[in-house]
């Protein structure tokens, strides 16, 4: 049982509540004093969810920031990190990134997951080696994780593959479709692990091909998630090729929908926001890697308003910190439209929290209330960030990842003290990065 010195409840930030943990979930929450149970310093807050995640990408964390050029440079530096990884060194790295994660607070990522193959693209022993690394990886770290395994085709609109990409492909969707039900099959009954499906984006999977993924995510109730219009350049080949935007090519493959994710959707028509919102489908904000590749800002508050919901993922990790974006969201609003107050902060904690674990297939995550996942998230009040800052205000606006001191993941202990469990999650960051260098 722990005893949270505040904690955010559905009706607010209440003082003085008990949590009592019963087989992962919450058995019951209550206020009064704190008897023999655990403290837990500070404003304690529901696990959060990381919902767009590529793990090997932390390995160009200030490595690719000096000089000119734009996403499609970053790609080719990218690429090439790609292009060490094998299961072994794979599972190292991500077994630290996701360490990372839960130092900052998150209980569940959502892991977009492309790079199946060895060299050459040759199949390993078992095709699903790099994705079994992956969920291994965050058991370790003591996070819940969605496998968004994902389609991956054509090196662009009408183009081949490259050398690296060739990494990236099953050949065609019903390859996929095929590998992706052995990995449903490995995990079935795993309530851990979510296998999801994932559309790279209209640039990697050809049209003709998507409804075999869609179908996939129907049959399965398993979510699927897809990069959407983060480049100009996207937008422009795919009207090009298709008279058509790339969320009216999803709408007309019957990807959008309640358990569909738009990845960034940086670059949208009026008719695109409508689209996504009248499906019911997830919007994903990146905006911290979504600056860092000047990629520009999405229409978060009308996506939202027009009925999409909002989700937030450090995507490329170049930083790992889901209060960061959460308060980008409202930031970067205020730089496009020079006025403050889209967003309050409890809605931004919401996409970070239950939002985004619902749309990894986790709906019983992100509350804190009795029957969800028993995820808590402790944030000190007494930093030099924090100090004097009040309420969940103190958490969107004042806190980093640094301020979260203790994190309970499905019941399990993870961190205390700002401590993993694994132990100095630097050292391991650094030594997994440096095997690929
Ligand atoms: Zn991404």
């Amino acid at each position: 049982m722990y005893w949270c010195e505040q904690a955010w409840l559905p009706e607010g930030v209440t003082d003085g509540v008990l949590v009592e943990i019963e087989g992962g979930r919450i058995a019951r929450i209550s206020q009064g004093p704190p008897g023999s149970a655990e403290r837990l310093a500070g404003l304690t807050v529901p696990g959060l969810a990381n919902a767009h995640s590529h793990a090997f990408h932390r390995a160009l964390r200030g490595s690719t920031q000096e000089g000119q050029g734009d996403f499609w440079t970053w790609r080719e530096r990218m690429y090439a990190v790609a292009g060490k990884l094998d299961p072994g060194s794979y599972l190292r790295l991500a077994r630290a990134v996701y360490a990372e994660m839960a130092l900052a607070g998150v209980t569940c990522v959502g892991e977009f997951h492309y790079l199946h193959h060895g060299e050459d693209g040759r199949p390993y022993d078992d095709p699903n080696a790099m994705g079994h690394a992956l969920i291994q990886a965050a058991r370790d770290a003591g996070l819940r994780i969605a496998l968004l395994d994902t389609c991956y085709l054509s090196g662009g609109i009408g183009a081949p593959l490259t050398d690296t990409q060739r990494r990236f492909t099953d050949g065609d969707a019903e390859g996929w479709e095929t590998r992706a039900e052995e990995l449903v099959a490995a995990y079935d009954g795993q309530p851990d692990v979510e296998i999801g499906a994932a559309i790279h984006s209209v640039r990697a999977v050809p049209p003709e091909q998507m409804p075999v993924v869609a179908e996939f995510s129907h049959r399965n109730a398993a979510p699927l998630h897809v990069h959407v219009s983060e480049q100009q350049a996207e937008n422009t080949a795919c009207i090009e090729m298709y008279a058509a935007t790339p969320v009216q090519v999803l709408h007309e493959r019957g990807v959008l929908g309640p358990r569909s994710t738009a990845v960034h959707a940086t670059h949208l028509t009026d008719v695109d926001i409508e689209l996504l919102g009248q499906s019911g489908s997830y919007v994903c904000m990146c905006p911290t890697t979504e600056r860092d590749l000047a990629d520009g800002v999405g229409p978060a508050r009308a996506a939202a308003d027009r009925g999409a919901s909002i989700t937030l993922g450090s995507d490329s990790h170049a930083v790992i910190d889901l209060f960061e974006e959460a308060r980008a969201v409202e930031l970067d609003e205020r730089l496009a439209t020079h006025t403050r107050g889209h967003w309050r902060a409890d809605e931004l904690l919401t996409a970070a929290t239950v939002t985004g674990h619902t749309s990894l297939g986790f709906p019983g995550a992100g509350l804190l209330v009795p029957g969800a996942w028993a995820d808590l998230v402790s944030v000190r009040l007494d930093s030099v960030r924090t100090a004097g800052a009040r309420g969940l205000e103190a958490v969107v606006y004042a806190a980093t990842a640094a301020d979260v001191h203790a994190v309970v993941s499905g019941g399990r202990r993870v961190v205390t003290e700002g401590r993993h469990v694994l132990g100095d999650v630097g050292p391991m960051l650094i030594e997994a990065i440096a095997a690929l260098r």
